[in-house]
């Protein structure tokens, strides 16, 4: 009988400008045994991406063969543009090293990993309110005023979707978002491991329940109402 341990899959998903990608690189830098599954798409690399560091990019016609070929986890095809996708061989990969596995996609994502692997940990990366994440994205300097307006109702409609998640950290302060995240990283690997935790253990996993869905709901309703009534 196989003893082989399951890898802990950490699905992560943000509007843009959240922060979201300095959170997960602190994340994976400060996380040992945590594999980050690098996504396909057939967007171009912007800015300094490179193929097979952020993401494999590849054309339209690939893409569509490696979905032919049952390759992919989940895929989507996102904001009528581009394909994206997670390979199924990195949860494989993980799984030979027992390692854990940490995906960086949307809540279309999220929603058919889920499916597939009900134990997987999904956590929903929110800006304190719209008027943040606003001049976020203005002052990273990367997008034109129309594109930041399409920028942010995106963010609203994937906010809507807040509770599909298992937790919901809002990232106001990036060092205690910082930490928080590593807390419910560990938290659920102390949880699936089903063992009895140590004092030091339990502190961790009492850090990680703030940030449930259940006890995280009433701080969303108002970050949520700041998108719904757009600034004039
Ligand atoms: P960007 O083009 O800005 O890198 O990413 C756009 C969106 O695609 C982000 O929300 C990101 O999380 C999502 N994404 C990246 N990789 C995947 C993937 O493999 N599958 C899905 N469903 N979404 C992805």
């Amino acid at each position: 009988m196989s003893t082989r341990r399951k890898p802990v899959v950490y699905i992560v998903s943000a509007p843009s400008g959240s922060g979201k990608s300095t959170l997960v690189n602190v994340l994976l830098a400060m996380t040992p045994r945590l594999d980050f599954s690098i996504s396909y798409t057939t967007r171009p690399p912007r800015g300094s991406e490179q193929n097979g560091k952020q993401y494999y990019f590849v054309v339209r016609e690939e893409f569509e063969q490696m979905i032919a070929a049952d390759e992919f986890l989940e895929h989507a095809f996102l904001y009528g543009k581009d394909y994206y996708g997670t390979a199924r061989r990195f949860l494989r990969e993980a799984e030979d090293k027992g390692n854990d596995l940490l995906l960086d996609i949307d809540v279309q994502g999220a929603a058919q990993i889920k499916k597939k692997l009900p134990d997987a940990v999904s956590i929903f990366v929110l800006p304190p309110d719209r008027k943040t994440l606003e001049w976020r994205l203005r002052k990273r300097g990367e997008d034109s005023e129309e594109v930041i307006d399409r920028r942010l109702d995106e963010a609203r409609r994937e906010i809507e979707n807040y509770d599909k998640y298992d937790y919901i950290l809002i990232n106001d302060k990036l060092e205690e978002s910082s930490d928080s995240l590593q807390a419910i990283v560990e938290a659920e690997r102390l949880r699936q491991s089903g063992r009895p935790l140590s004092a030091e253990e339990k502190k961790i996993v009492d850090r990680a329940d703030c940030h449930r869905l259940a006890d995280a709901r009433p701080r969303v309703v108002p970050i949520l109402a700041s998108f719904r009534t757009p600034l004039s």
